[in-house]
């Protein structure tokens, strides 16, 4: 039996939606496009022509740098499956491209099953000895990826082919030779996604292992104490490795006051015992997205209990407002509870990628709607933020406030955001809608049309949505026996209206509404009122304290240098503020401003002054501009900022 790797495939949902259509159109014609080039201009294909004729040396690139083709050919296979005519007007088309990829990747891999051209180039004698930074298991699982992707897409099995060999050795070597898990978690949640179309419960078995396995091994700690047993150094004298300083700098990772600490790779515990998310933050929901997946297969209860926990901890301590997660740069994740830096945040894009991959698993298993509303709330905010509106250039860092000095790049020398950014868009319509248990689930509002079956039964769906702007959507549905169709309530709205064919449900709380139905071409009418909020972060939150977050239905919000007069930070925005609503159609492809009500400090009197005695009179009334945070630093260069002084605090 396959399975794909949610309810709803990415080829059953076609996206038609004024909001998100420019945004996967613009993936489609620009970002997968330039990620093409860039695999050429990179080395990235020239590593596996190289490994392809058997060649030595040479190698380009960071030494994942295999990953980035896979991340182009699964976001590629993602846009043939959509089939829309995906080749016109070019030469070569999509599918030819694809095609001169997989055979490349294919003629680079061993008899044996083994790929990785860093080491087929480089350092052919290290294979498997440095698990905890030189990504082989991470590169395959990009692997797997694209070729199940690539498999679903076209029904070819060439790519799949190679994935399964290499599967293959991975189950040879480990545990038998190698008894260890890698240092990025990846290889896990594909391996789940190959036993889903393969239906070989080994598969299974392996990402099983390398899960229960983590925080019980303590090769990584051994490793770290054998640097000069294991490969990598090779690496350190390619002029890219800068004479060991990237591996230097990479091995400081694992360790803390000079002594082994594997919490940068969730390696601190077995992951059954955890409670807090530690350590770099998409490794974590690489991690915890596979480990969902294993509870959904193998239903193991202890795991489950952790999955909670650590989302609790997640989202009520260590989550921005923008869903984005892992406020340090140095480690790229976790700290501590309620450290939230806004101008230093790190929050990268692929970490909220991770947590949307992670969160969509969790909602297929529980539905509860939690899930699904903080996937809307990263996907609007912490994610889209990542993209230019040109979508050429990308944030590998979100920071929630900036003085101007922060902007998108078009590419990275560790170019991991921008193809993962690539292939959410091109399958954003597996986010769309579930299939749980013989009902439908509207998990997101984005107009689209639906055709799959729900238990056996077809059902079709159109749905078009005013959203992020408006709340209005209207939703058309026709089965062929009668379906539940459960519509989400998102948590940012406190009254929705639900009308059927003009009869009208109310229903005011966050949650379902949920609709039993013969469905014969009938439409849902929802009217979801957006109010404008002024939000408070946990007092604990020291960055935040005395500030408020102005947020709009799904989206939050932010305040910009080019849009206001005076300096960012003379602004106040009084609780309880006034704040009115404009959409401009002109301003940045479409958005609606928010204006409010706001005081800054009078400028008179100080002249020659540093200091004065504080009086109420202080302070003058203006107002504060403020645009959708995705689309920050779109225009001129200058100060941003989400959270705002609020002095009545
Ligand atoms: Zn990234």
């Amino acid at each position: 039996m396959e399975r794909s790797q949610y309810s709803v495939s990415v080829d059953a949902v076609e996206i038609d939606d004024d909001f998100w259509s420019p945004w996967i159109d613009r993936n489609r014609e620009v970002t997968v496009e330039y990620q093409y080039e860039q695999l050429e201009e990179s080395g990235a294909l020239e590593n596996f022509r190289r490994a392809a004729e058997g060649e030595e040396g040479g190698f380009s690139g960071m030494w994942f740098q295999d990953s980035d083709a896979y991340k182009w050919l699964e976001a590629a296979s993602y846009e043939l499956a959509k089939g829309e005519d995906a080749d016109a007007g070019e030469d070569p088309g999509l599918h030819e491209r694809v095609d001169e990829v997989v055979e490349l990747v294919a003629a680079a891999q061993e008899a044996d099953g083994y790929l990785n051209t860093y080491f087929q180039l480089v350092e052919p004698g290290g294979k498997w000895t440095n698990l905890h930074l030189m990504h082989e298991l991470y590169c395959g699982g990009h692997l797997i990826e694209a070729a199940v992707a690539h498999y679903e897409a076209t029904g070819e099995e060439s790519l799949l082919d190679v994935a399964t060999a290499f599967a293959d050795h991975v189950d040879d070597v480990f545990p038998e030779e190698v008894d260890g898990v890698p240092g990025h978690e990846e290889i896990e949640l594909a391996l789940v996604k190959l036993y889903r179309v393969t239906d070989e419960q080994r598969y299974l078995d392996l990402a099983e292992y390398f899960v229960d396995l983590r925080g019980h091994d303590d090769r990584l700690a051994w490793e770290t104490a054998h640097l000069d047993e294991i490969a990598g150094h090779e690496y350190g004298q390619l002029p890219q490795g800068r004479g060991d300083e990237i591996m230097d700098a990479a091995q400081n990772l694992f360790f803390d006051d000079g002594e082994y600490d594997g919490s940068y790779a969730q390696a601190h515990a077995p992951v059954r015992e955890q409670s807090s998310t530690e350590g770099h933050s998409v490794r974590a929901m690489y991690l915890y997205a596979a480990v969902t997946d294993l509870v959904a297969e193998r239903g193991d209860e202890e795991l489950w209990a952790a999955m909670e926990r650590l989302w609790e901890n997640m989202t009520t301590r260590r989550m921005y407002v923008t869903g984005g997660i892992g406020p340090e740069h140095a480690h790229e994740g976790f700290t501590e509870d309620y450290d939230l830096p806004n101008e230093t945040a790190y929050a990268e894009t692929c970490a909220a990628i991770g947590s949307i991959f992670w969160n969509q698993r969790l909602f297929e298993r529980t539905t509860d709607p939690k899930y699904a509303d903080l996937i809307e709330r990263t996907l609007y905010n912490g994610f889209l933020a990542g993209v230019s509106m040109d979508g050429t250039e990308f944030f590998y860092v979100n920071p929630l406030a900036s003085s101007g000095d922060h902007h998108r790049k078009g590419w990275f020398t560790c170019a991991c955001c921008p193809p993962n950014a690539a292939r959410l868009f091109a399958s954003l319509g597996a986010y769309l809608y579930s299939a749980v248990e013989g009902e439908l689930y509207v998990d997101q509002y984005v107009g689209s049309t639906l055709e799959t079956t729900v238990d056996g039964v077809e059902i079709e769906l159109t749905q078009s949505s005013a959203l992020p702007w408006d709340g209005s959507v209207e939703i058309t549905v026709e089965a062929e026996e009668p379906v539940p169709v459960n519509l989400r309530i998102p948590e940012w709205c406190d009254e929705a209206t639900v009308t059927v064919d003009g009869g009208e449900i109310r229903h005011d709380s966050a949650g379902y509404v949920r609709l039993e139905h013969d469905w014969d071409g009938e439409t849902v009418a929802l009217r979801f009122e957006q109010e404008t909020q002024l939000l408070r972060a946990h007092p604990a939150v020291e960055d935040d304290a005395g500030r408020v977050a102005v947020e709009r239905g799904p989206l939050v919000y932010c305040a910009e240098a080019v849009d206001n007069d005076r300096p960012l930070h003379h602004h106040s925005v009084p609780v309880g503020a006034d704040v009115t609503e404009n959409h401009d159609p002109e301003l940045l492809s479409g958005v609606t401003t928010l204006t409010a009500d706001a005081t800054v400090p009078t400028l008179e009197g100080w002249d020659e002054r540093l200091y004065r005695p504080a009086t109420e009179s202080d302070s003058t009334e203006t107002e504060l501009e403020l645009v959708p945070y995705y689309a920050w630093d779109n225009r001129e260069a200058g100060a941003m900022q989400v959270w705002h002084r609020s002095d009545s605090a």
